[in-house]
């Protein structure tokens, strides 16, 4: 091996990938971070944010005995950005109830160290009790508790932790090709910088595949094959949290599916349909969307009157498990030895794997990083919380300290824990920063202006990822041009940068929603277009989605 400056580049800043930088630099390697967009931009922000009990996966035990054990652990080290959900599924039929009744002895295994009471069934009154938008013939309801987190904040945390332990996270930077010796050992990686436009490389001992569904074509990148699985899945984003509780039903093919409160919006999902398209292209197509419409309308009649405001769509890097549904294949994760298979030296990539596994997954893979390095360093991801974790926070005392309403704080706080504190300083200077900027969230400029000068966002989308900027309601209408002028002030944008992150913002919310639109909603989307298109004079007809700001072509 030659001296490198860094003993392991991590490809991919998802779930899988900031685990895994946290991790190595945790036990004292000198680590980097490429991503080729921003953190939490591909799979891992499309996902549910389930940090499951593994019931729906309740034939593969051992799967199921490690999420439960990560569940606890997530809430040791991340309990501030993590929701409990109650969970209804409304039986219209006993033969469903008949059928599954081993789903309630696996997933009451493992309640006590989740903290969640043993699943149970509820009589009809019962359950429209709970949930009075029910079909009025249920026959009966199970009752159960799942655990969510927000996968955004998640990778966040994960990767500013790395840094707090010296890694560097350098986003936009999309690997392209690696330095590859005779003896067919990797020595570096090389990667095209999306913001300088400059092709960079670096030399390291080991690189970690963390690309989710792009592992396969990094993997080819260094001249190597890893098969994969692809498998898109697709959710309809509601505009509030139209149910008391998640509801689970089958659909038309047999499959669950799920309706879930979501912070301040509701999640209904979601398909999986074997791909081999590129994932960065996909979305939600109308099939999709009936099918899971239809399937919840028979529990819960009314969903269609609800308000959806987006679709997302993301793609499983499934383990390429061969002449079985997606249902069966493994929610296991594999490590793949490049060098064991005749592969490149140094290479070691992911398949398969869960969100609620990733910190799992980065143990795994860092133990072997560090076996191949000649290290003994004890893994304390499972022990260390998340920055924000540190404490309880009393927000009905903040709220009077800083006059700044409680909804509001309680949001921050969802969001950042003991780490609001640092907002709220902001403001003793800045009176004014109290101004609420994205009213929907509520999200007040002085969180704006420290994820700007903390959390390395360099554009508007990246605030959405770290903020839940525009994902409300309004879906950006009315907050984009103030988030903007505050992002352009403190990165000093230039004046055509400005206006085209603005657009690059307004594309990415319409791609998300042009495909659900119906009937009134659709002339109420074309108003709030025509108010950037005409009054702001903002015409995306030739936008580019693909393109970032800075990139050619805008
Ligand atoms: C619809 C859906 C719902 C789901 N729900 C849940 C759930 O509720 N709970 C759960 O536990 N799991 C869930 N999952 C699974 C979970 O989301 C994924 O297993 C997990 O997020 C994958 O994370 P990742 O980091 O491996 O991939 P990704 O999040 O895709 O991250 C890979 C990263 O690599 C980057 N990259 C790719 N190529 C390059 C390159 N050449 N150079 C630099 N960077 C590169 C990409 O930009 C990307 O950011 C769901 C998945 C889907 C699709």
């Amino acid at each position: 091996m030659t001296d490198s400056k860094f003993d392991i580049v991590v490809i991919g800043g998802g779930s899988t990938g900031t685990a895994v930088a946290r991790d190595c630099a945790m036990r004292g390697l000198r680590t980097l971070l490429l991503e080729r967009d921003d953190i939490a931009s591909a799979t891992v922000g499309t996902c549910a944010g389930m940090i499951s009990s593994g019931l729906k996966y309740h034939d593969e035990p051992d799967i199921m005995k490690m999420c439960s054990k990560e569940v606890v652990c997530w809430n040791h080290i991340a309990r501030h950005i993590i929701m409990k959900n109650p969970v209804l599924a409304p039986l219209l039929d006993l033969s469903d109830a008949a059928s599954d009744s081993s789903y309630m002895d696996s997933y009451s295994e493992h309640v006590e160290e989740r903290d969640v009471p043993a699943m149970m069934f509820l009589t009809p009154d019962a359950s429209l009790e709970i949930e009075p938008m029910l079909h009025p013939e249920i026959i009966a309801g199970v009752y159960y508790e799942e655990y969510f987190i927000d996968p955004f904040r998640l990778c966040l945390l994960q990767a500013l932790d790395a840094i707090n332990h010296d890694a560097e996270i350098r986003t936009y930077c999309e690997v392209i090709d690696f330095e590859i010796n005779d003896k067919q050992e990797i020595e570096g990686v090389i990667f095209y910088n999306r913001v300088s436009g400059a092709t960079e490389s670096v030399a390291t001992k080991l690189v970690v595949n963390a690309a989710g569904p792009w592992a396969h074509k990094v993997a080819k990148s260094a001249k190597d094959e890893l098969p994969i699985r692809l498998n898109k899945g697709a959710h309809v984003i509601f505009d509030r949290r139209i149910v008391n509780t998640g509801i689970t039903v089958k659909a038309i093919d047999g499959r669950w599916i799920y309706l879930f409160p979501h912070e301040n919006t509701t999640l209904l999902g979601t398909t999986a349909l074997d791909t081999w398209e590129d994932p960065d292209t996909l979305v939600a197509s109308f099939d999709e969307i009936e099918y899971l419409l239809q399937s919840m309308e028979t529990v819960l009649p009314s969903i269609r009157e609800a308000r959806i405001i987006r679709t997302m769509t993301g793609v499983r890097p499934l383990v390429p498990d061969w002449k079985v549904p997606e249902r069966n294949v493994t929610r296991g994760y594999r490590i793949i030895d490049h060098s064991e298979n005749d592969g490149k030296k140094g290479l070691i990539s992911f398949l398969g794997g869960k969100l609620v596994t990733c910190r799992h997954m980065a143990e795994a893979v860092t133990d072997l990083v560090c076996k191949k390095l000649g290290k003994d360093i004890a893994c304390s991801t499972h022990e260390k919380p998340l920055p924000g974790n540190e404490d309880d926070v009393d927000i009905i005392a903040l709220s009077k300290e800083y006059d700044i309403s409680l909804h509001a704080l309680e949001r921050m706080r969802a969001r950042r824990g003991t780490e609001m504190l640092k907002v709220l300083e902001l403001t003793k200077e800045h009176p004014e920063w109290k101004t609420t900027i994205c009213t929907c969230e509520p999200i007040i400029e002085a969180e704006i202006r420290l994820s700007i000068r903390e959390e390395f966002p360099q554009t508007l989308n990246d605030l959405r990822r770290r903020l839940r900027l525009g994902t409300g309601p309004c879906q950006g209408t009315f907050c984009t041009y103030k988030a903007a002028s505050i992002l352009s002030e403190e990165l000093g944008l230039a004046g055509d940068d400005f206006l085209v992150d603005i657009l690059d913002f307004r594309a990415e919310r319409w791609k998300g929603i042009r495909q659900s639109l119906r009937g009134e909603q659709l002339a109420q989307e074309e108003l709030a277009q025509g108010m950037y298109a005409c009054v702001g004079n903002l015409d995306q007809s030739d936008v580019d989605y693909d393109l970032k700001p800075w990139e050619e072509g805008h």
